[in-house]
């Protein structure tokens, strides 16, 4: 079993167990309705020009040749969703909306408040003239966005916009891959529900439903199998269960060195092969990782800060990876307000701050963190800064890479 293991190689351990998951999982066919959240699983190619025909950026009116002398006649008028069959002539104009087809031979579109009404001819037929010169000609070309046959989306999670992009390519369903299957578990006895009075020498439970909502929104279907006691045959009887019916099993708490951390035995006891337990990082330095046929498992210290960051470096990768996708943290390069300082500088750490923005370009603060049990820090820390192994302090107004933790 490994130990001490610095958090890129215990990503990219974890990573290489999810590809027998990704197998087994496969893929479904949804509504586009149902895809938000969801990762689209291959390649999209677009089965239509966009847009299908050539279209007017502008209410106004088509013509063939534009001048400032001619007095045109508006021999029709289109609006989006209709078509004009009008051939026109030099001193002919089509009346036209924005979204409405451009008649044949039309070359361009004068928008409306460039044009006077210069009234009626002897059949009673509206008359106009252009008062300014158009520089473009307010035409959206069949196709110009893309083409039949073009790249219309890559696989990845899908965005409200990317669900408007596939409809606009007249996709209703959608190949995605199957949700891996979490269980999240809290274990402690001091652990209890929201909702209940708060008992002598008892907390509540934040890991169990932070998890569950984070493993949700990295597009897992996730359930929350409750709170078991730091005893033997409690946790057996819930981890035998979590481990024959769940892809993937979160457990928080009971996996440090104290006499009543027993996930690690427990987990072995039950044939789970355990692959490491103990990282260079801070928070999660016990972090467990291991493996059934066919359950990974992940056993997080309970400290709530400590889930909520090993979550987002280890556990959301490994999610998104059983569905195909490479997780790629949303990262921003900012000036660091005030000096990064720590005592030790043997593990790897992240620490929480803000980031905003002032006339300089990016800032990124510290908060201020006495530990992994400070769970309301998260209320206020939108980036996580990361110090690296030997690095001690980072100096104020050093240009440093901090990854976003709010979407
Ligand atoms: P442990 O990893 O079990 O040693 O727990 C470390 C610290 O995290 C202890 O102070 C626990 O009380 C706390 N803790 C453990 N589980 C939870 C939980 N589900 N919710 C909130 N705090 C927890
Ligand atoms: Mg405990």
């Amino acid at each position: 079993m490994l130990k001490n293991l610095h958090p890129d190689k215990a990503l990219e351990v974890i990573l290489e167990n999810a590809h027998s998951l990704r197998l087994k999982l496969g893929d479904e066919t949804i509504s586009l309705e149902n895809a938000l959240g969801r990762a689209a699983s291959r390649k999209m190619i677009s089965e239509i020009d966009h847009p299908p025909f050539a279209k007017s950026a502008m209410d106004g009116f088509a013509y063939r040749t534009a001048d400032q002398q001619t007095f045109y006649r508006v021999v029709e008028s289109v609006q989006a969703g209709s078509f004009s069959d009008a051939s026109l002539h030099d001193d002919e104009v089509v009346r036209i909306m924005t979204g409405a087809p451009i008649p044949e031979g039309a070359a361009g579109v004068q928008r409306v408040e460039w044009t006077t009404d210069a009234g009626k001819d002897e059949q009673g037929r509206s008359l106009v003239r252009f008062s300014l010169k158009e520089k473009i000609t307010n035409i959206i070309e069949a196709g110009e966005n893309l083409k039949k046959g073009e790249l219309l989306l890559t696989p990845r999670m899908l965005q409200p916009q990317d669900i408007g992009i596939l409809a606009a390519g007249g996709c209703a369903r959608i190949d995605v891959a199957k949700q891996p299957r979490v269980c999240v578990v809290s274990t402690g006895n001091e652990i209890m529900a929201a909702g209940q009075k708060l008992a002598k020498a008892r907390i509540y439970d934040s890991n169990g439903p932070q998890l569950t909502a984070q493993a949700r929104q990295a597009g897992a279907d996730a359930h929350f199998l409750g709170i078991v006691p730091d005893e033997r045959s409690a946790l057996l009887a819930v981890l035998i269960k979590a481990l024959a019916e769940y892809d993937i099993l979160v457990l928080s708490g009971g996996v440090s060195m104290g006499d009543f951390d027993l996930v690690p035995s427990v987990l072995q006891e039950l044939g789970v092969e355990p692959i490491f337990h103990n990282l260079a990082m801070r928070p999660g330095k016990p972090t467990f990782f291991g493996k059934t046929d066919t359950c990974a498992v992940f056993g997080l210290p309970g400290n709530p800060v400590s889930t909520f960051v090993n979550f987002e470096v280890l556990v959301k990768p490994f999610i998104h990876a059983c569905m195909g996708i490479e997780y790629k943290p949303r990262m921003a390069r900012a000036r660091l307000a005030r000096e990064l300082a720590r005592k030790g500088s043997d593990r790897v750490e992240f620490l929480p701050g803000i980031l905003e923005a002032d006339e300089f370009g990016l800032r990124a603060s510290p908060l201020p963190y006495h530990g992994s049990s400070m769970i309301t820090v998260l209320e206020r820390a939108d980036i996580l800064f990361r110090m690296e192994l030997g690095q001690s302090s980072i100096p104020e107004g050093a240009i440093v890479d901090v990854r976003l933790i709010r979407p």
